[in-house]
């Protein structure tokens, strides 16, 4: 069943329980800009390691960069960026809001029924300048996507790695949009950060490598406990195809408001780096040992959002129960890993649980909590997702074992305290 107002439920728990506040909100905030408080950056941070250990270290095939934000405002000219990177905006005569086109029915504003103007084509570039002169020839971009910086740097990954096609480059970083409409909460903002990998193969290769692809990305949502009905692909169609591909697909979720881009892998074909070739005089070009002759590699990539990930984790796991609300996250991605619970707060019990802590806080991240009663400690520790609850007991004080309690099932069982590591490193791998 749908619980309702979820989207109004997980705003209002990001904030009380410290995932996510409205930047600057001392102010009033700023339209679309969000910061991540202690659970939010930990959960945040644990998807991007996720992200790179299945796609840089478990993989033999696939380096890792990171690269500038700022670029040379050629590459946004190559990349067809300046030229076509825009969305239809239309602005209302009477309210004067701002609509983008493609979102709207009809020809009237939907807010007061005004006049529109005609359309405008709006570049989603930030633009700064460069130095102290504010003048044409010093502009550059806030780089609106990641993967420019992959492309432009491959025969440098390529030549210190060595590696040989089919290989891959990926990068996770920050990326900006001056998008008409940022909504739905984390979902579509201004500045967000991206999880891109290039993948280069020899250009007839790239259908079966978007195969692939495709499967590979599914099955890492699906890894994170992601609900299987609430993730599909979206085959692009002639009309939705960008610039650059040959055949795309999205990866949508299914959101509160509707099914969406999650991610988006794309057959870019030899596009980027015959662009950047041609525009920087620069070949960037692959010799292939096996027939001996050079030539450009297609590319496939993998494109997907951090903080749209992390949205769609929150939405898929927020449940509600007569007794309590739950965050069933994935404890690969959890917050925090484990609680620890003095049953009481004497005879001996916060001592022995502060050891356990302490033995503990090594291997995960830990959280200590000795006020109030013992059932609702477990509920607070529910709404942050929290996977497991430790907690110290008379029984403890006498053989060392203490309860693990499993957040989803609210089962428990006895463990020796000397076997926790291990228990709860089992755990979360299964
Ligand atoms: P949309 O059609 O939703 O604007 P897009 O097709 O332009 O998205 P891509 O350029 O393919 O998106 O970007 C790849 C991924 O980067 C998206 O699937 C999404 O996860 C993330 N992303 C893109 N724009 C934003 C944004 N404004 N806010 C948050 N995440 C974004």
């Amino acid at each position: 069943m749908p619980i309702e107002n979820l989207m109004e439920k997980l705003v209002s728990l990001c904030k009380r329980r410290g995932f996510i506040f409205q930047s600057s909100e001392i102010y009033g905030g700023i339209n679309s800009c969000w910061d991540y408080g202690p659970l939010g950056v930990e959960l945040k941070r644990n998807i991007k390691q996720d992200w790179w250990r299945r796609m840089v270290h478990l993989r033999p095939d696939i380096e890792g960069i990171d690269a500038s934000i700022l670029m040379h405002p050629d590459v946004w000219r190559s990349s067809g960026h300046v030229e076509s990177f825009t969305d239809p905006l239309v602005d209302c005569k009477n309210c004067k809001q701002r609509f983008k086109a493609d979102e709207i029915d009809g020809d009237k504003c939907p807010v007061c029924g005004g006049e529109l103007t005609p359309v405008r084509q709006f570049n989603l570039m930030f633009k700064t300048f460069m130095g102290p002169v504010e003048e044409e020839a010093s502009v550059v971009y806030l780089r609106p996507e990641t993967a420019q910086g992959i492309y432009v740097n491959f025969l440098n990954v390529l030549n210190p790695s060595r590696q040989k096609l089919p290989f891959g480059i990926a990068q996770i970083g920050k990326a900006f949009r001056n998008e008409i409409t940022p909504s739905n909460f984390i979902f579509r903002t201004r500045e967000f950060e991206q999880m891109e990998m290039q993948y280069f193969v020899k250009p007839q290769e790239d259908e079966e490598w978007l195969e692939y692809w495709k499967e590979k990305r599914m099955s890492w949502y699906i890894s994170l406990g992601i609900k299987k009905e609430n993730l599909r692909f979206h085959p692009h169609t002639p009309e939705e195809l960008p610039h650059y591909a040959r055949k795309a697909y999205d990866i949508q979720y299914h959101f509160p408001f509707g099914w969406k881009e999650l991610e988006g892998i794309h057959d870019r074909t030899d596009y980027d780096l015959s662009r950047h070739s041609e525009f920087s005089g620069k070949r960037l070009s692959y010799y292939d040992e096996g027939t001996k002759n050079h030539y450009i590699p297609y590319i496939v990539e993998t494109s997907a959002g951090v903080n749209r990930t992390l949205l769609t984790i929150l939405v898929d796991a927020y449940d509600e129960e007569p007794e309590r609300v739950v965050l069933r996250l994935h404890p690969r991605v959890a917050p925090i890993k484990a609680a620890i619970f003095p049953l009481v707060k004497r005879d001996g019990m916060p001592e022995k649980a502060r050891k356990i802590e302490e033995l503990l806080r090594p291997h995960f991240n830990i959280f200590y909590d000795e006020s109030g009663a013992i059932g609702r400690r477990y509920r607070r520790q529910d709404e942050a997702g929290t996977p497991f609850g430790i907690t110290v007991d008379s029984q403890t004080m006498e053989d060392d074992t203490v309860t693990l309690r499993e957040r989803d099932s609210m089962g428990q069982v006895r463990v020796e305290a000397d076997d926790l590591i291990t228990e709860i490193k089992r755990r979360i791998e299964a």
